[in-house]
């Protein structure tokens, strides 16, 4: 074998390799511009989630979830009890008179601009443990009861 065979393969495989090489460049160079717009795509996206999230601010208004259908709303700036009972498949929200008698109930208690679940009946009683809250969520799953902290002015969160 002399030199001069085995060199014009070679030759052709080196253009080979660059046209290879051209062509994969430019392949990627589609790619980065895809890998640029979906990052722009979702700094968009996780912009506008973050403006339209709804905020753990501090609320005005709480309101009473029963099976996610909402049955009650009262502002936190008034101090008050209410009685959240489920009686026959319903519930209720209804003022509490200290030392009232319940069954299947939470006693819900706004103070100082803050929502809590006093005292329950319910096994595990998460609902009392949750303490007083002006932002987020309480929830009694024996219950099957939410209190949902949200601002005053827009409407109250929707089922989910
Ligand atoms: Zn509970």
């Amino acid at each position: 074998m002399s030199r001069k065979q085995t060199d014009a393969p070679k030759a052709c495989e080196r253009r080979q390799q660059k046209i290879q090489q051209a062509r994969t460049g430019k392949f990627f160079a589609f790619g980065d511009i895809f890998v640029f717009a979906a990052a722009l795509l979702l700094i968009v996206a996780v912009t506008a989630a973050a403006l339209l999230a709804p905020k753990a601010e501090e609320g005005s208004v709480f309101t009473v979830y029963y099976r996610n259908t909402a049955i009650f709303s009262a502002p936190l700036d008034e101090d008050g009890l209410y009685l959240f009972r489920v009686q026959g498949g319903e519930a209720r929200v209804t003022p509490f008179a200290e030392g009232e008698e319940y069954e299947n109930g939470n006693v819900i208690e706004v103070a100082d601009g803050k929502v809590c679940v006093r005292e329950a009946d319910c096994p595990a009683q998460d609902c009392v443990f949750r303490g007083k809250i002006s932002a987020g969520e309480i929830l009694c799953l024996p219950h099957e009861m939410r209190i949902s902290v949200h601002g005053g002015a827009a409407a109250p969160p929707t089922d989910y």
